[in-house]
């Protein structure tokens, strides 16, 4: 039970690169910094607008709520591993409060439209191009030993006048160590995988793959959320009521896991939905094969089975932005 890919990702790094327990954090000055507007609230911290005062230049200060130190510690080392990375948000410092002690992550602003108004209106190229800057955040956090864990809208800014993507929150970010259980409660309910959903606690990197996939699902079928679960149990229902319950079950099989009767007697026998039956006259004009075959390699109950960031840019949905990339 190992990724296909990046499965030694860390062995390649030093102690220093993945220990974040051990280290010890530089904070930078919290004057330099003026806060203008808040722009977010998350379970996590609140967010606002603000600039460098020194310098005048715009930026995003992340006020984190009081959790343990070690998951802010957590936190600020993969942006550090990571920041610079391809669409991956920039960390520009941190600072802390010298009197209530609150730690700040400072980033590069994003001029961001909210999905809800942006999605409607891409065209299929947009999509495609938006996405594939999404698997490249995505390969090159995985080829740093880093699965993000939280993949959704929210956490993919979108400065449509630039074109310019950054996958954003690493507050759930974790790294991969071999064989190693991690917890389930990650990622955001609609965009959970099955591994999280039936306690499946040997997951990997794949588990972005699925939650992407909800996204690309989401986008091709204007459907956000794909699977609206209103509960965890009821996501899972969600995604079996498309995926079919036969599937699961060899899933379920092949890991020696099992399903809390309560889960089973709630799924009972469902069968399995083709993608295209997802198709109406809304959203014809993105529902090309290539998005449906996509879709179909990314949204698979095992997680082994799921086609890779890297496999994923390669396929023939995004062969137009690879085109106009060589040009
Ligand atoms: P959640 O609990 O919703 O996951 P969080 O507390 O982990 O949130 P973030 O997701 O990092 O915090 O940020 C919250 C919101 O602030 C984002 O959804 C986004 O709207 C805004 N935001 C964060 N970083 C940036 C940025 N660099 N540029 C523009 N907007 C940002």
């Amino acid at each position: 039970r190992l990724p296909r890919l990046y499965k030694d990702a860390l062995s390649k790094k030093s102690k220093e690169y993945w220990d974040y327990e051990r280290m010890i954090v530089k904070w930078g000055v919290l004057d330099d910094y003026e806060v203008t507007q808040k722009i977010g609230r998350g379970k996590y911290s609140e967010v606002f607008t603000g600039f460098h005062v020194p310098t005048n230049k715009k930026c995003v200060i992340k006020i984190l709520k009081p959790v343990k130190k070690k998951k802010i510690k957590r936190e600020i080392k993969i942006l550090q591993n990571v920041s610079g990375g391809p669409n991956i948000v920039e960390l520009l410092d941190v600072v802390r409060d010298p009197l209530t002690k609150t730690p700040c992550l400072v980033f590069e602003w994003i001029d961001n439209q909210d999905w809800k108004t942006l999605y409607p209106k891409l065209t299929p190229y947009d999509i495609k191009f938006y996405l594939y800057q999404v698997l490249k955040a995505l390969d090159y956090s995985h080829s740093q030993g880093l699965m993000h864990r939280d993949v959704k809208p929210h956490n993919v800014m979108i400065d449509h006048e630039k074109r310019k993507v950054r996958l954003i929150d690493w507050g759930l970010a974790e790294f991969y160590h071999p064989l190693n259980e991690y917890n389930v409660r990650v990622a955001s309910r609609h965009y959970k995988g099955p591994e999280l959903l039936v306690d499946d606690m040997l997951y990997d990197y794949s588990l972005d793959i699925w939650s992407f996939g909800c996204m690309l699902a989401g986008l091709t079928f204007r459907k956000e959320p794909f699977f609206a679960g209103a509960d965890n149990v009821d996501q899972l229902y969600k995604i079996a009521r498309v995926l079919g319950t036969d599937l699961l079950e060899e899933y379920l099989d092949a890991y020696d896991l099992e399903l809390e009767l309560e889960v089973e007697q709630r799924l009972g026998k469902l069968p399995r939905k083709p993608w295209s039956s997802f198709k109406n006259k809304e959203n014809s004009d993105r529902c090309s094969p290539e998005a449906l075959d996509l879709i179909d390699k990314m949204l698979r109950y095992d997680p082994a089975a799921r086609i890779l960031p890297k496999e994923a840019m390669a396929h023939a949905f995004f062969a137009d932005v690879r085109k106009e990339k060589e040009k």
